[in-house]
């Protein structure tokens, strides 16, 4: 039987959930590989802190050091999270030739470059899978099980906080009350803005989109906007349309060979696979040109499905070390998949567009002719009757230039009977 000894940075949530599956599934593992694992070294900040897991208190330590450092470790997995000391002790550990599971995607989305070079120079791998999407297993998808396959596009709901809390104001709860619930169940930390502004799932599009299309895409190159800014009369204008709001990462390859990455609060609709995702649950669709539509779906997060993928991380370094091929491959490999980043000014799309204005005559088609100006053809519009001053318009576009949408809010919002900055979202029919 052959052995390997894992040392592990972390034990929060994931790296709880890790020591619980080596011990649920340590039998399994044996017979099914021939793999016996044994956690040796242990890093927390204090180690008086309360665990989910009892762990012997000799192999634990407060200095990660003495993990990325260890003789008895064959295998660190880096389940600290944030940037640093994450990225220094990553890089030490590759540096002495160990192999490196982490599930952190601020630290993949910002440094993976820098951290496959360093695995390269020394015969080693580091493995991401639980960095993108919990459970579902995105990352090998995209490496392996869909090898034979351009990609032409991603189109992913990979923040589990706000499809919960989406999933709330869809029910009639405002914003406010669904970060509360969403935070006093544990899905959204005291800090919620990586979550709510869109930059966890901004993290995550750049390692897919980077994946997918050969060059590795920093969180820079990706458009992001949150569901911070949402109201609920939009949610329930989508409703009625037939549609719900969720927060997209859309990873497009435009017609010029760019790759365009957004994160956005997107209407889509309610009958489509990823508009039934509700909750915490994470859904992803790719399209490759050989196997056409694919549909991933499960748990995003949380301390078992995390624990899921960081362990079957584990098992394929272990089966790459015990083969002899871990040295061939780092854990990214570039290829000619596009020519670069897209500007998302040249994303065709269709759009909500939700202009509060003045009710008096000629309002309308003051709106209609601008948005004719700019080669916008409407689907749908609708005005409700309104007993106030003002009225809300809501339009469903037909496909348009992002760019030319972006003109015309400018004049709409320039316009004296316009009386609010006019609120507008991409719109995904999946068809
Ligand atoms: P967590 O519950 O906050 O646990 C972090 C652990 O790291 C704690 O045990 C903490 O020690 C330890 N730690 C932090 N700084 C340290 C330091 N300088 N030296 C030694 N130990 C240190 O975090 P988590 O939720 O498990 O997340 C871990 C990683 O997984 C993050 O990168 C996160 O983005 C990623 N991830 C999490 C989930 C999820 O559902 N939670 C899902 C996907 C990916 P103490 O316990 O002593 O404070």
């Amino acid at each position: 039987m052959k052995k390997f000894r894992v040392g592990i940075i972390g034990l929060g949530t994931v790296g709880s959930g890790v020591v619980e599956c080596f011990r649920k599934n340590g039998a399994l593992f044996a017979s099914r590989y021939g793999f016996e694992y044994d956690v040796t070294k242990v890093a927390v900040r204090n180690l008086d802190s309360k665990r989910l897991v009892e762990v012997d208190r000799s192999i634990m330590t407060t200095n990660p050091e003495d993990v990325v450092n260890a003789d008895d470790v064959d295998i660190v997995l880096e389940l600290m999270g944030g940037q640093e000391p994450a990225r220094t002790l990553v890089l030490k550990a590759l540096n002495n030739g160990k192999a490196v599971i982490t599930a952190n995607k601020a630290l993949i989305a910002e440094s993976g470059p820098e951290l496959f070079a360093a695995a390269e120079a020394n015969g080693t791998r580091i493995f991401f899978e639980a960095s993108v999407a919990g459970g579902i297993p995105i990352i090998k998808s995209l490496q392996e099980g869909l090898s034979s396959n351009g990609i032409e596009s991603i189109h992913g709901i990979l923040n589990g906080t706000c499809n919960f809390i989406l999933s709330c104001m869809e029910a009639g709860t405002s914003y406010t009350d669904a970060l509360a619930d969403a935070q006093r169940l544990g899905y959204a930390e005291a800090d919620p803005t990586l979550d709510v502004g869109g930059g966890d799932a901004g993290h995550k599009a750049a390692i897919l989109a980077s994946l997918a299309f050969g060059q590795w895409f920093t969180s820079d190159m990706v458009s992001v906007r949150g569901i911070d800014e949402l109201d609920l009369v939009d949610i329930e204008f989508a409703r009625d349309a037939g549609y719900r709001i969720k927060l997209i990462a859309n990873i497009l390859k435009t017609e010029d060979d760019k790759v365009s990455i957004d994160v956005q609060p997107t209407l889509v609709p309610q009958a489509s696979m990823i508009g039934s995702v509700m909750d915490v649950y994470n859904g992803i669709k790719i399209l490759g040109n050989t196997v056409g539509d694919t549909f991933f779906y499960g748990q995003g997060a949380g301390k078992d499905a995390t624990s899921s993928a960081v362990v079957t991380d584990v098992i394929d370094a272990s089966q790459a070390i015990a083969s002899g091929m871990i040295k061939d491959f780092s854990g990214f490999k570039a290829f000619e998949g596009a020519s670069g980043p897209a500007e998302l000014s040249a994303v065709v799309s269709r759009f909500y567009l939700r202009v509060v204005v003045e009710d008096s005559p000629k309002v309308l088609s003051t709106i209609t002719g601008i948005l004719g100006d700019h080669n916008i053809s409407i689907a749908s519009i609708t005005q409700k009757e309104s007993h106030e001053k003002s009225v809300p318009v809501v339009i469903l576009t037909h496909d348009v230039l992002t760019k030319e949408l972006e003109a015309a809010l400018s004049n709409l919002d320039s316009l004296p009977v316009v009386l609010e900055k006019p609120r507008t979202y991409r719109l995904e029919d999946f068809d």
